[in-house]
């Protein structure tokens, strides 16, 4: 076992981000393994908030334009700041909204049905919200038997030739996960937006679980649109604004939700009643930005560039291999199945482990300050995260995740998720 600890320490030694660790807040004796659903606050973004109110104080409504950071161009700041996380262009990236409003903005004006061409495809193993933003267009437009479902095989994963074999010339758009959010396997977004294109199809991605752990080429691959939040591995705290990437070819498309915040901001303050649309992402915004909702994420994006995507990835895949050669070692023989694909190419920045005990194990790991998800029926999702997680935090999760089992201590709580999980 001191092996698994003596070269926990020796990668720890080597990591190249470990001065980032000591820019978040980590309780003590608390190993953080769900920075995919919830990251850390940092330090930084802390400052920033701090900041902005404190732009709120001194200037009143001149901190719509003046200061170090106008109100009126933050969702525009931050969309720049989030472009190479993204691989696209700064005018194509955007901060506004929720996700979810996001796939509705998005949708809603890429989407353009005819009598024959009016499908939308996702797939079985996508997250509700984003099936219920899917279907609620669909049902506007009145399409409602128009989602399509890719299926999946073994209830984890995505067959790339699956996905390929059912676009059609009845599809006309596809949103997709870039990474699942339970199995946490990468789909593979260049080949399966080529496909798209050559049938004419709209191709987008949700990068809810990918934006900050895996990079992206976002506009090398020519994909359409992406949506994404910015409280998972972005750590924008709860609730932060999200993001939107629109390939700038589709920006002379009017926009389904009009607001004033969409509208060219030179003539924005004319307050004509004819909407005069941005001409860049911005117009993808509605109504007033959440100020303090994105005042987190000028602090916390500082870290990614300062870090480097490639730098990111990296260290997250040997965190991975690292947690799971382990969990292979030290805990064969006690039934946990990984249920994430092992090649590099093929997973996130998380990973699934199954078990039937899996609520029980996961509140038992949380009493012993190891902080996993569980997701129903019978499994744990764990992130260590690049930026925060150390190899030694690894090493002691998966030490505990034994005495929980050895101890068989998840029979001390009901086998049964709570309301947040
Ligand atoms: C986290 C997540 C969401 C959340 O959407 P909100 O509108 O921010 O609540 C949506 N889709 C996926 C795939 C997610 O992982």
């Amino acid at each position: 076992m001191n092996g698994w600890l003596d070269e926990a320490k020796k990668k720890d030694e080597m990591d190249a981000l470990k001065q980032f660790r000591n820019e978040f807040y980590i309780g003590e004796n608390v190993y953080y393994m769900d920075g995919n659903s919830l990251g850390l606050m940092s330090r930084r973004a802390e400052q920033s908030v701090l900041d902005v109110m404190e732009d709120w104080k001194r200037h009143g409504i001149d901190g719509w334009v003046t200061g170090e950071r106008p109100w009126f161009y933050m969702s525009e700041k931050i969309g720049e700041m989030m472009a190479h996380l993204t691989g696209a262009a700064p005018h194509e990236v955007l901060a506004t909204n929720s996700t979810t409003n996001n796939i509705h903005q998005t949708v809603r004006t890429l989407y353009h049905p005819t009598d024959t061409r009016y499908k939308i495809m996702a797939d079985d193993l996508n997250f509700p919200s984003d099936i219920y933003a899917l279907q609620a267009v669909l049902d506007d437009c009145g399409h409602n038997d128009g989602l399509v479902k890719v299926p999946s095989e073994d209830g984890h994963l995505l067959n790339t030739e699956t996905i390929i074999g059912m676009m059609d010339e009845s599809i006309a758009l596809i949103l997709l996960p870039s990474v699942l959010y339970r199995s946490g396997q990468v789909l593979e977004m260049e080949k399966i937006t080529q496909a798209a294109h050559e049938k004419g199809i709209i191709v987008g991605f949700d990068l809810c679980h990918s934006i900050g752990a895996v990079p992206h080429h976002l506009k090398e691959w020519d994909v359409d649109f992406a949506v994404w939040c910015t409280y998972k591995h972005l750590n924008g705290g709860p609730g932060s604004v999200a993001g939107l990437y629109v390939h700038e070819k589709h920006h002379d498309k009017g926009v389904s939700l009009k607001g004033w915040f969409g509208n060219n901001k030179e003539t924005q303050f004319d307050m004509n009643h004819t909407f005069d649309q941005a001409a860049d992402i911005s117009q993808y915004q509605v109504g007033t930005p959440h100020i303090f909702s994105m005042a987190p994420l000028l602090g916390a994006l500082e870290m990614f560039r300062e870090a480097g995507m490639g730098n990111i990835r990296s260290k997250s895949l040997e965190l991975t291999d690292f947690m799971i050669a382990m969990i292979e070692d030290v805990l064969s023989g006690y039934d946990i199945d990984i249920v994430t694909p092992k090649g590099h190419e093929e997973r996130g920045g998380h990973i699934l482990i199954g078990h039937e005990k899996a609520a029980g194990i996961n509140a038992a790991l949380k009493s012993k300050g190891v902080i996993p998800d569980f997701r129903a029926p019978s499994y744990v999702r764990i992130a260590p995260v690049a930026l925060y997680n150390s190899f030694e935090d690894v090493y002691h999760a998966v030490m505990i995740l034994k005495e929980v089992m050895d101890g068989k201590l998840y029979e001390e709580f009901d086998n049964k998720r709570g309301v947040v999980a």
